[in-house]
């Protein structure tokens, strides 16, 4: 798999081009924005990919751009949001039109999850954070 590339379209200007590089040094070859959507195709380059942080996207061209992202995963190691300095390793799944919203958040040292959700993506969306914590915890 190594130094096959990744289809990459450019947020901005709409190019669509190939890569297979660092994808921290990608940059769009007309306009050099780094606002870069990476096209995966193939299912185990995910797996692999462990030490990064990815965000991919399915989109649908024809919506408006509001609600073009008919789905996305995230995932990936990332320094958790509080500040504490733990590393957490975060998988997070949404996807609009089977209205499903899943999100795994797992310390890397100890391996517990810190957070595990699934719910509808429309419940996800609506409500307070307190509600929602109500919801989980009940
Ligand atoms: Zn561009």
């Amino acid at each position: 798999m190594k130094g096959s590339q990744d289809s990459w379209s450019c947020v901005e200007c709409e190019t669509s081009f190939l890569y297979g590089g660092d994808p921290v040094e990608a940059q769009c070859p007309s306009c050099d924005s780094s606002n870069l959507t990476r096209f995966i195709r193939v299912q185990d380059r995910i797996s692999l990919a462990v030490d990064e942080y990815l965000i991919l996207q399915c989109k649908d061209p024809s919506l408006p751009s509001k609600r073009k992202v008919r789905r996305e995963v995230r995932i990936g190691r990332r320094p958790e949001g509080s500040g504490s300095g733990r590393l957490v390793d975060e998988l997070r799944v949404m996807d609009v039109d089977l209205d499903h919203y899943a999100e795994r958040i797992i310390d890397v040292e100890s391996g517990y999850a810190i957070r595990e959700v699934k719910e509808s993506l429309s419940r996800h969306r609506g409500g307070s954070e307190k509600q929602r914590k109500a919801r989980i915890e009940s």
